[in-house]
């Protein structure tokens, strides 16, 4: 507990409501126009533009290692299905009142890494294959052909160097996966909270798996430093690369061919909410940087987050972004969301999500459950029960008095019949079947 925490209390009352696990939405006070938002944030439109043909120019590299990405040729994409099933089920069980169209974006279903990590992990260690390979003569330049980095003699060049990172699963999955695809050694510096069946994995693919007792900070710091202490050694920073965020905004860009498709209109008279599960930032902060691009103040993106590990939403309520943990006001961090457990928020990505993010919910673990039954029930799809957190923004959207009150503010009551909803189920597909079982039965 902070020494001053009853200070901070009386300067941001809703700090009280955190440290008792009060399942709540915090509007952002900060948010302002996208045209507004824009001007205070240093990344552009260029960036994410960088990053989609970078992955674009390793699809044939990527075909070549994964086959099973050989029908969308390397890309790494997931589909965004209408969810109307779920949709009715939310509305008769919990009186949600949703009208507009309901989708899921499955994210839970990527190739290679079966989670959202499969979008930054994936791409930040192809920038850095990228590089060495630019830097020593691999590659002559973008034109080149980047199939040829998975022959036997790239293999040997990149084995030399290591790949690490700290990570409480997924993330550790994702760059685990690649790196070792690539050729590289890979170390993964996982927390207390991960799950045995993740850290199988990692060591079937021949990656390094450290443990630690402590939490993902703890793991995130021993990472750096035994990376730092190797000079051919990478070290994947999840609290502040930009990589990584880049990786996962590219998402944005692709989500809107697939609206277009699906017939969804998005713009002043046709709103588009997102609900992205949020953990330490980047996944759900890339996401919207992208969004935000893509979509302007049509676009109204919440994050969720654990009753016990709300971070996010601690950083920004008070403004001390990352000088502030969970622990500080008394919670344990500690949650059965996979990949949510995260104590400490990104400051990077905070404050870049100051001027363009709608709010936050947070959500009780024993609902996770509740809502993993309920997708799966209704449309026979599983994600994991960290990913249904998402679920929790369009069940309370209509049963706040503040979420009623932003709706209000921004013109968008009588549009509401007209708006879109999509949850960005972000993992799922890896889990083993055994694993499925148990989540299934239970019961908080
Ligand atoms: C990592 C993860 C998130 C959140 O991503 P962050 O970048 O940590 O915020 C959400 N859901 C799942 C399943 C994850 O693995």
């Amino acid at each position: 507990m902070l020494e001053n925490y009853g200070a901070l209390e009386a300067s941001c009352p809703i700090v009280k409501d955190l440290r008792e696990e009060t399942e709540l939405v915090w509007i952002n006070p900060d948010r302002t126009t996208w045209a507004e938002g824009a001007k205070q944030i240093d990344l552009t439109m260029a960036d994410v533009d960088d990053a989609e043909a970078r992955l674009e120019r390793f699809a044939p590299f990527i075909m070549k290692c994964f086959p099973e990405t050989r029908e969308k040729v390397g890309i790494i994409e997931s589909v965004l299905t209408p969810v109307p099933q779920l949709q009715r089920r939310l509305n008769e069980k919990y009186g949600s009142r949703l009208d507009g169209k309901l989708l899921l974006k499955q994210d839970s279903h990527l190739a290679i890494a079966g989670s959202v990590k499969a979008r930054g992990g994936i791409y930040e260690v192809l920038k850095y294959t990228e590089d060495l390979a630019m830097e020593h003569g691999l590659l002559s330049g973008v034109e080149d052909d980047y199939a040829k980095l998975a022959a036997p003699e790239a293999r040997a060049f990149f084995s030399q160097y290591t790949v690490q990172v700290g990570s409480t699963g997924n993330l550790g999955m994702s760059i685990g996966i690649m790196s070792a695809a690539v050729g590289f050694q890979v170390i993964v510096h996982m927390s207390a909270d991960a799950k045995q069946w993740k850290k199988d994995l990692l060591r079937q693919h021949g990656v390094t798996v450290m443990e630690y007792s402590s939490d993902y900070s703890e793991a995130v710091k021993q990472g750096r430093a035994s990376s730092d202490a190797n000079p051919k050694s990478y070290f994947v920073d999840d609290e502040n690369s930009r990589n990584l965020f880049l990786g996962y905004a590219v998402a944005a860009k692709r989500l809107v061919g697939q609206l277009q498709a699906l017939d969804v209109t998005v713009d002043d008279r046709h709103p588009l909410f997102v609900y992205i599960p949020c953990g330490v930032g980047g996944a759900p902060g890339g996401i919207t940087f992208g969004l935000k691009q893509m979509f302007g103040d049509s676009v109204h993106v919440f994050f969720v987050e654990p009753t016990q590990a709300p971070c996010m939403l601690l950083g920004m309520a008070t403004g001390l972004q990352n000088e502030i943990s969970v622990q500080d006001i008394g919670l344990t961090g500690l949650t059965h969301a996979d990949g949510l457990a995260v104590g400490r928020a990104s400051g990077f990505v905070g404050r870049v999500m100051k001027p363009i993010l709608s709010g936050e919910f947070t959500i009780r673990d024993a609902k996770l459950y509740d809502y993993m039954r309920d997708l799966l029930e209704s449309e026979e799809i599983f994600i994991e029960p960290s990913a249904c957190a998402s679920i929790q923004g369009v069940v309370m959207l209509n049963r706040f008095a503040e979420t009623q009150a932003y709706l209000e503010k921004n013109g968008l009551g009588e549009k509401m019949p007209q708006a879109s909803h999509i949850l960005w189920a972000t993992g799922g597909n890896l889990v083993p079947e055994s694993i499925r079982e148990e989540y299934v039965n239970t019961h908080l």
